[in-house]
């Protein structure tokens, strides 16, 4: 044996004889080994024999070193955890503030693409640590496997970084979302942490008795409950309010999901019930510090703060970006009602009340002035009155679900089956007003611009350069020179739903209605000037939607109907726009029936619709589809395309074309068809375009590619 082995050999006896109580038996085998080899392998075996025995005594000392750790690890546990707890605390603490980034850019459109969407990976992945890092620290609280302030400390930083630190969501910053995943992500994570801890402790006791046991409950629950919904939850899913979705040979085919999760799911996520009501929330002093803050400047201590109408200021303090602090600015203080009210104001704020009063104020000469137009005008317009009830995110199958009594009232006023040509209205139908459901009416792209663009502007536009006078001009422009007085209200802090922001300031010309209001959907108490996209408050809230003490969408209603009653015998146009349905959840769409179908029925029932073509209808299905895009369920895909239209026309506009319209509920319709249907109504039965309007038989409309819908992620035909 050679020296050098020789010593390492010693010095592996030297180490056996350490563990030598343990060990024994094992430093006597190898020591055979190692003379059976150097005597029957020679010198170049030894070494090899000797690299072998090197690393037995690596393996064997970090064996050692494991060994060692461990037996560390168990006696000075609590000491070992309280560290690691403080780590993750750290760690927490350090990803949490690299969340707060700012997007440079100024329109959401592009902080959403070249910001949000590159970083998004990150972002994900920061916020799964900090989920799971916050769980641990749960665990080895309640396992009181450490001194029990550290991990509480751990858990409450998470909580009040979480929930309290900063909740700003706007333009530029979005930790108000990021919070809402990190809890949602939290909350998933302890049930199912709650539940482990059940089944370990009924199974020590139990073993599988309890496994199955709890199966079964299980099981028996799921089929008492949605067995139903689940096997018949798609029976609603075609049907409408005069008949169903029908397939036919050589045009469109729907395609149809196999599972209904929007009707499964239906009111699950529904936030709102762990909130009070809107009539029973309190208001608060900080709501009339808020006022201070944004009106003060600007009128002074008035106890009435008087909304100016915008109509009339230039277009870059029209912007999405510049609404807001315009409305602020352009504010009036009154020391009475009467006085604001004089002053043609439409909308008062009564501060000490804090109370909206909204009286849309008659002005007579835009009244004769657009009497006149209509009177000299030779072609008369089809229907006298138009109202547009547009509802931003919601498809065809939702709105029969979420929006039952809305639906019903236009549904009360149709025939079944009208859309067969054999089913040709009688004389005495004839001489009711008539309702009709757009079946395959199919979005242009799942966003709002995209849509809107082509109803207000008749065309599309996005991502080029336009000179001013290419800029596109709004149907609003026509229907003003066509006699009609017209008005326009939203529950958002804009000119119009379709954004009029820095990019597309450029390319549209702002719609400029004769009487319109942002200022309560501006309120600092309604949209947070300092975070414009707040989680449970504002335009995009994931709750109800109240203003001192009433339901965001009464304001626009009371407006619409006081223009309605101001403006009785003029020809008139209103457009009405809701963001309800732009949520994650889905389900705050569900407090926008009562309010619309009271106000449907209470405009009927006083006789102010009488004349009026009443048009309800949406951009796409609900495209911020939260928990079910990441379920990846078909039929939310399916349903992001057939956004709903319904459309009930008077008499005397049933009489001449109601056959002809019927025709349409199994075409496949898109926007651009309303946009035409709209002209027709104004120009009167000489419009140029008539052929792509609702009035005409749309037959040549058989695929996606005929009504200019190219990419088959946005067709919902088979
Ligand atoms: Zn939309």
């Amino acid at each position: 044996m050679s020296k050098s082995l020789e010593d390492k050999n010693q010095m592996g006896l030297q180490l056996v004889d350490v563990n030598q109580k343990n060990y024994q038996k094992k430093q006597i085998d190898e020591s055979q080994y190692i003379q059976i080899s150097e005597d029957e392998q020679g010198g170049d075996q030894a070494i090899l024999i000797s690299s072998k025995q090197d690393n037995k005594k690596i393996c064997f000392q970090i064996k050692k070193v494991y060994r060692n750790t461990l037996d560390f690890l168990k006696k000075y546990s609590k000491q070992t955890i309280g560290v690691v707890s403080v780590i993750f605390s750290i760690l927490v603490l350090a990803s949490y503030f690299s969340l707060k980034e700012k997007c440079p850019y100024d329109s959401d459109h592009t902080c959403l693409k070249q910001f949000i969407f590159p970083k998004l990976f990150v972002w994900i992945c920061k916020v799964l640590f900090n989920s799971l890092a916050t769980v641990i620290q749960f665990h080895i609280l309640i396992s009181k496997s450490t001194y029990t302030l550290i991990p509480a400390y751990g858990f409450l930083q998470s909580f009040y970084l979480f929930i309290f630190n900063d909740n700003t969501i706007n333009l530029h910053y979005y930790m108000g979302g990021i919070n809402a995943i990190h809890i949602i992500i939290i909350a998933f994570l302890l049930l199912v942490y709650g539940l482990i801890r059940i089944w370990v402790a009924c199974f020590k006791k139990y073993k599988w008795i309890c496994f199955f046991g709890n199966l079964s409950v299980i099981l028996t629950v799921l089929i008492l409950f949605y067995y139903q919904s689940i096997l018949h939850g798609c029976d609603y899913w075609t049907k409408g309010i005069n008949g169903q979705i029908e397939s036919q040979q050589s045009s469109c085919n729907i395609l149809l999901p196999k599972y209904c999760w929007y009707k499964i799911t239906h009111q699950w996520q529904d936030l709102s019930l762990l909130f009070p009501t809107c009539e029973n929330a309190s208001t608060s002093q900080n709501q009339k510090l808020k006022i201070d803050q944004f009106f003060s400047p600007y009128v002074n201590s008035s106890q009435f703060i008087a909304f100016k109408n915008l109509n009339s200021i230039p277009e870059k303090n029209r912007t999405d970006e510049e609404i807001q602090a315009t409305a602020f600015r352009q504010s009036k203080g009154y020391s009475s009602l009467e006085q604001a009210f004089n002053d043609q104001y439409d909308v008062v704020f009564d501060r000490k009340e804090q109370k909206y009063h909204i009286d849309v104020q008659f002005n007579k000469t835009l009244s004769e002035e657009r009497k006149k137009i209509a009177n000299e005008n030779p072609s008369k317009p089809l229907s006298k009155n138009i109202l547009i009830i547009f509802i931003d995110a919601i498809s065809r199958q939702s709105m029969h679900l979420k929006l039952p009594k809305t639906v019903e009232w236009f549904e009360k006023r149709s025939r079944m089956h009208s859309y067969v040509p054999e089913n040709k209205q009688s004389e005495e139908d004839k001489k009711k007003s008539q309702s009709f459901e757009f079946y395959k009416y199919n979005s242009l792209k799942p966003y709002t611009y995209d849509n809107l663009q082509n109803l207000m502007y008749g065309q599309y536009v996005r991502d080029v350069e336009v000179s001013e006078e290419e800029k596109l001009v709004s149907i609003v422009e026509d229907i003003k020179q066509k006699g009609y007085v017209t008005g326009h209200s939203s529950d958002q802090c804009q000119t119009l739903s379709l954004s009029f922001d820095y990019e597309t300031f450029g390319l549209i010309n702002s719609s400029r209605y004769d009487h319109e209001t942002q200022s309560y959907a501006c309120d600092p108490n309604f949209q947070d000037p300092e975070s414009k996209f707040g989680l449970f408050q504002g335009p995009y809230s994931i709750v109800r939607r109240c203003l001192y003490g009433k339901t965001m969408a009464e304001y626009p209603l009371d407006y619409a109907k006081s223009f309605f009653k101001k403006y009785k015998d003029n020809q008139k146009f209103m457009h009405l726009e809701f963001s309800y349905g732009h949520e994650g959840t889905g389900e705050v769409i569900n407090y926008l029936d009562d309010p619309l179908s009271r106000f449907l029925e209470n405009m009927t029932d006083e006789g102010l619709l009488k004349d009026t073509t009443v048009i309800l209808l949406s951009d796409h299905g609900l495209h911020m589809q939260g928990i079910f895009y990441l379920l990846q369920l078909k039929n939310v895909f399916i349903e992001i395309n057939l956004p709903g239209l319904f459309i009930n026309i008077p008499p005397e506009l049933n009489e001449k074309y109601g056959d002809q319209i019927a025709l349409n509920q199994q075409s496949l319709v898109s926007v651009k068809n309303l946009h035409h249907f709209i002209k027709q109504i104004i120009v009167g039965e000489e419009y140029e375009n008539y052929k792509q309007s609702l009035f005409n038989h749309l037959q040549f409309q058989k695929q996606c590619h005929d009504i200019g819908v190219f990419d088959s992620g946005n067709c919902s035909c088979k």
